[in-house]
This record gives C-alpha cells, sequence and structure tokens, in this order.
C-alpha cells in the first residue's frame, strides 16, 4: 500500500467525513510549490485557500514563529502580549478603522462583527434593531449566525433553527437592498468580491451606494474581508478599491500567513459598544499567531508584494484572456488583482482533477467557476507554467 492510501485509509477512518478532499496528501511546501506523499510536485494556485500569502514555508514567517514559540507561545488575554498590540496598530494604521478584536477564524470574525453590531445598535438606537441584510451567494462561514448571514441554502439545511434576524437580497442590487431595510436593521454584511460564490465583484456604484444607504439609515456597514482583505485585490482590503469607510471589517485566511488567526476591526465609535466581558475569544491574539500575522504583514511591505499582486494579476488576467479566445468553453474571466474567476462550460470537477493530475492545484467557486488564488508573491514565469497546463488540460477536453 502507498504512504499515501495509508494516509486516506486511516483519514477515512478516523476523520469526520466534511470535506470532499481530493485523493493526494501533502507533505512538504516551499513558495509556490507543495509536493505530495509520493513525492509528486505541483504548482499550488489555491494556497491553503487563499491563505499562503507568502507561499509555503517562507522564510520570514517561520523564523517569527520560532522565535516566537520559544519565547512565549500562549498566555490568554487576562495579561497584555507586545506581538497582539503591534499587529493591531498595523491593522489600524493600514485600514479605516480604529480598533482590533483577534480571534482564530474568519466564521469567528463574523461571529464578533454581528455580535458588534447588535451590541452598538442596542446601546444607541433601542432593542429592537438587530437585524443584519447581507447577499444571495455570500459566504461567510460555518457557525451557526455565519451560515445564516451567508445567502446560499446548501449550508444551513439541516441546522436549523437559525438565529433570527438576517435577511438575504440580490448582490449588486441597490434597488433590492433599499427596499429590504426596516426599522430593525442594524447593519449591511457584504463582501466586495463574492469569493466563494462564484467571483462575483461588487460594482463601484453598488458599495458606493450602500454606504449612503448605510448613512441615511444609520446602520453599519461590514466588509468581510476574510478572503478579498491582506493584499489579495492588489490593495491591502477589498473595499479600498471603493473609496468607501466600512465601520466594521472582518480577516482571516492570509492574515498570518498560513497561521490561523482573525481580526474585527471597527470604527473607535463602533468599538466602545464591547466592553469587557462582552466577548472573548481564549486563543484569540496569541503572541505566536500575532508573530506570524506580524511577520507576514512586514515582508509583504518590505518586498512590495502588493505591487507585485497587480503586476502579475494582470499579466495573469491576459493570459487567460487570451485563452478564452480561443476554447469555446470558457465563457467569462473576472478578477481583480489575485482573486480570478474562470467560468467553463465543462464539467469543473473534471477540469480540476486533470490540472491535479497535470501539476497543478486550483480550486472551484460557485457552480462553474475555476478559481485562482495563488500566493501573492508568484511571478509571471509561476503563472506560464499554470496558464500552459489550464491550455492543456482545455484541449484534452475537447475545448477548440
Ligand atoms: C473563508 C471565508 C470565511 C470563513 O472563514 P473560516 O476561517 O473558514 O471560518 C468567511 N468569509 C469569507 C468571505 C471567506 O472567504
Amino acid at each position: 500500500m502507498s504512504k499515501t492510501q495509508e494516509i486516506i485509509e486511516a483519514g477515512q477512518q478516523f476523520v469526520m467525513n466534511t470535506y470532499g478532499r481530493n485523493p493526494i496528501a501533502l507533505v512538504e511546501g516551499n513558495g509556490v510549490l507543495v509536493w505530495d506523499a509520493e513525492g509528486k510536485k505541483y504548482l499550488d494556485f489555491v494556497a491553503g485557500i487563499a491563505v499562503n500569502a507568502l507561499g509555503h514555508c517562507h522564510p520570514a514567517v517561520v523564523e517569527a514563529v520560532e522565535e516566537q514559540a520559544k519565547t512565549l507561545m500562549h498566555c490568554s488575554n487576562l495579561y497584555w502580549n507586545e506581538p497582539q498590540v503591534n499587529l493591531a496598530k498595523f491593522l489600524v494604521k493600514n485600514t479605516c478603522c480604529d480598533k482590533a478584536f483577534f480571534c482564530n477564524s474568519g466564521a469567528e470574525a463574523n461571529e464578533g462583527a454581528i455580535k458588534l453590531a447588535r451590541k452598538y445598535a442596542k446601546l444607541n438606537s433601542g432593542a429592537d434593531k438587530y437585524e443584519i441584510i447581507s447577499a444571495l451567494e455570500s459566504f461567510h462561514g460555518r457557525t451557526l449566525a455565519a451560515i445564516t448571514a451567508t445567502g446560499q441554502l446548501n449550508y444551513q439545511k439541516g441546522f436549523e433553527p437559525l438565529p433570527e434576524g438576517f435577511k438575504h437580497v440580490v448582490f449588486n442590487d441597490l434597488k433590492a437592498l433599499e427596499e429590504a431595510i426596516s426599522p430593525n436593521t442594524c447593519a449591511i454584511m457584504l463582501e466586495s468580491i463574492q469569493a466563494e460564490g462564484g467571483i462575483n465583484i461588487a460594482t463601484a456604484e453598488y458599495l458606493q451606494g450602500v454606504k449612503e444607504l448605510c448613512e441615511k439609515h444609520d446602520l453599519l456597514l461590514i466588509m468581510d474581508e476574510v478572503q478579498t482583505g491582506i493584499g489579495r485585490t492588489g490593495k491591502f482590503m477589498g473595499y479600498q478599491h471603493y473609496d468607501i469607510e466600512p465601520d466594521i471589517i472582518t480577516l482571516a485566511k492570509a492574515l498570518g500567513g498560513g497561521f490561523p488567526i482573525g481580526a474585527m476591526l471597527a470604527k473607535a465609535h463602533v468599538a466602545v459598544a464591547f466592553q469587557p466581558g462582552d466577548h472573548a475569544s481564549t486563543f484569540g491574539g496569541n503572541p505566536l499567531a500575532c508573530a506570524a500575522a506580524l511577520a507576514t504583514m512586514e515582508t509583504m511591505i518590505n518586498r512590495n508584494v502588493l505591487e507585485n499582486v497587480v503586476e502579475v494579476g494582470e499579466y495573469f488576467m491576459g493570459k487567460l484572456q487570451a485563452l478564452g479566445e480561443k476554447y469555446a468553453t470558457i465563457t467569462e474571466i473576472r478578477g481583480r488583482g489575485l482573486i480570478i474567476g474562470v467560468d467553463v462550460t465543462v464539467e469543473v470537477a473534471e477540469v480540476m482533477t486533470k490540472c491535479r493530475e497535470a501539476g497543478l492545484l486550483i480550486v472551484r467557486a460557485g457552480a462553474n467557476t475555476l478559481r485562482f488564488i495563488p500566493p501573492l508573491n508568484i511571478t509571471t514565469g509561476h503563472v506560464d507554467q499554470a496558464v500552459a497546463i489550464l491550455d492543456q488540460v482545455l484541449t484534452e477536453m475537447g475545448g477548440q
């Protein structure tokens, strides 16, 4: 039996069956490359689902984790720790928000945002202002409140009763949103690009209109930047393409460069709604996670990673558009920076499998979209290699 079969069989026996997994086991990574248990090498354009912003095992992140692990890993929030304070300061300086709360995942960040929005509204507008409006096809995570905010029934089915106070509207439809606002509404929660939902990009007209509605009706704007944040789109935050300021921002995925950490940021007047005892997370903002995140942020700045995202993202988009000209099976390409979706008429699962067999890891978004979310420090050479594999696979699948 191969090492891979051994791992998979034990996994099927002992690990809960919640994921449709690829039949490979990854054992090592370096930059944009990963190796499986059989020694096969892959170009990783999934990056742990938009997590490994600097690729696998970036030396700056590895060193920071090593150093901090030897010094102080965890101490709880009963005490201050400097890495947490430094990370909060960095996030505040680089966004429109004034305060940070740390947690461990995107869902947990969104839970915090939902609680903060409700608390703020209760304190400022009364007990019946609690409702949150989010978009259809959105994705906000897997806790009960987060699946309820998520505008896709398939994530909610079987888990009822769901928490009250959530409503969904069609994305990019300002009129639908305006009509959904009621005296009970306290916040609007949106992604600037619906990532899991299919790489649906918010128009400037829409997000700016949403911000105006928030001001008019005294609502908080929560931007879920869990996937679009931390440089993915070529700016530090996805909302920064829109000339708007959200009141609350949620982060996770790429924040720790591969180390698990989430954050919820808020404007000062909103953040004060949380007082000691209102919200907490035992692991949240521990020195180890924050050291990993700080090293990731510092490297992104020092190595001009945002500029790289813009440059390589444009190059990638151009290459994919050329493929789009060549294959009738490609129907649309959407993206910004290094989050790109390619709609195909052929079976998405089959494209992914064939790409994997040819040495390229990609993931899907929505129903028929291939999603490309590589490390943010990749080169045009990596893009050439990935596009060559996709080209070959689409030819095999009879796409001309
Ligand atoms: C991945 C994701 C989440 C959930 O993050 P977890 O860390 O898996 O809980 C929430 N919102 C968006 C936009 C995401 O992409």
